[in-house]
């Protein structure tokens, strides 16, 4: 028998109410503006793959029919794109739900998951959920610092979350850093490498991850499709040692990828000259927004990612609010970066060719009014 209670209504368990909801991107712009950019959320300028579009509009007539619950063609696909074991691969319904059953499941309330100083915020909100507590360390020089998440590890600390690259700074950490940490970690420590952004980096030192998985029983690596035109059908995947993919596929929803989605992402996978459309189109932009808004003053984190972080000036007429007005009311919608500990910068996606150009011409003029 229940115990009667004097709680007039059903109330969430300690902690949820503390958690602050995440603020997407904005798709928005104030009314009368009659061109929308959005650079907001890190899409793909070149949208989804055609052959995905295609897929999906296949797939239309078949709604009534319930998905493969493994996933499984979409796994075999993944697969065979990166070289990996299937078996080693759950998808999900984007990498954020992933990522939400990771902590779900390897975190018991009071136990400690480690982010850091300007990690993305999706992990707090998963830690939170799961009853633990974040733990944020110190970043340098807007970078993940390894010697000080390895100070944060207590015998409490279950997970350390990394994105790396990471978002919304777009700093990477070059693999043997990544190593050093795992080097470094008790082996009951589950080290989560976020590689949402792996696709857009071009360096020699950085890897996603697949190595360290393979060797090791306490890592894992998530991927999404999202930054690479698909962020609408929300698929993600995780590669991981068996034990974990056994126990995520006791927690995950029986059908958590739906049927547009699986079709859509064999289809985008494969359309490989996308991908590198996608990937050349921001090798150049990146390169070529990073060096123009430098240019004009702006200070830039250096990204490897398909976006930038943009610093602004201290006077209030240039502040990245009055920026981010000024910008908005010209169809540019970029995004606020506050809580992430950047209360006076703007995050922007790389966009189109137009988008790009538009962004840096409003930012001329703004600057000098
Ligand atoms: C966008 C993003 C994700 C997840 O995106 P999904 O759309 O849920 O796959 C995960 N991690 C980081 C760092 C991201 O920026």
């Amino acid at each position: 028998m229940n115990q009667p209670s004097d709680q007039a209504r059903p109330t969430p368990r300690a902690g949820i109410m503390d958690i602050e909801a995440y603020v997407p991107g904005r798709s928005t712009a104030p009314a009368g503006v009659a061109t929308i950019h959005k650079l907001s959320s890190n899409e793909n300028p070149l949208g989804p793959s055609p052959k995905a579009i295609e897929a999906a509009r296949d797939v239309a007539a078949k709604l009534d029919i319930y998905p493969d619950g493994t996933a499984r063609r979409l796994r075999e696909a993944i697969a065979e794109v990166h070289g990996l074991n299937p078996a080693n691969i759950v998808c999900s319904n984007g990498s954020d739900e992933i990522l939400g059953l990771l902590a779900q499941t390897y975190l018991a309330p009071g136990d400690e998951a480690v982010i850091t100083e300007h990690g993305f915020m999706v992990y707090k909100i998963y830690i939170q959920s799961a009853g633990a507590v974040p733990v944020s360390v110190k970043e340098t020089n807007e970078r993940a610092d390894v010697d000080a998440i390895l100070a944060a590890v207590t015998p409490r600390t279950r997970i350390i979350f990394l994105a790396n690259p990471n978002n919304p700074t777009g700093t990477y950490l070059p693999f043997q850093e990544v190593r050093r940490l795992h080097a470094g970690l008790p082996r009951n420590v589950l080290l989560v490498l976020d590689g949402a952004y792996a696709e857009y980096v071009r360096r020699n030192d950085y890897e996603a991850g697949v190595e360290l998985v393979a060797g090791a029983e306490n890592v894992v690596m998530t991927r999404t499709f999202s930054k690479l035109g698909l962020g609408g059908a929300r698929i993600g995947w995780m590669y991981a040692p068996m034990h974990i993919i056994d126990a995520i596929n006791r927690v995950r929803g029986p059908f958590n990828v739906n049927a547009t989605a699986i079709e859509a992402g064999i289809a985008a996978i494969r359309d490989r000259a996308h991908v590198e459309r996608s990937v050349a189109h921001n090798e150049t932009w990146l390169r070529w927004v990073s060096e123009e808004l430098t240019k004009l003053g702006l200070r830039l984190t250096p990204s490897v990612g398909n976006f930038v972080l943009i610093h602004f000036p201290e006077d209030q007429k240039h502040s990245a609010a009055a920026a981010d007005d000024y910008l908005s009311a010209r169809g540019y919608i970029l995004r606020r970066v506050s809580g992430y500990g950047f209360p006076n910068a703007l995050r922007m996606s790389i966009g189109t060719e137009e988008a790009n150009r538009g962004v840096v011409a409003a930012l001329t003029t703004f600057l000098k009014s």
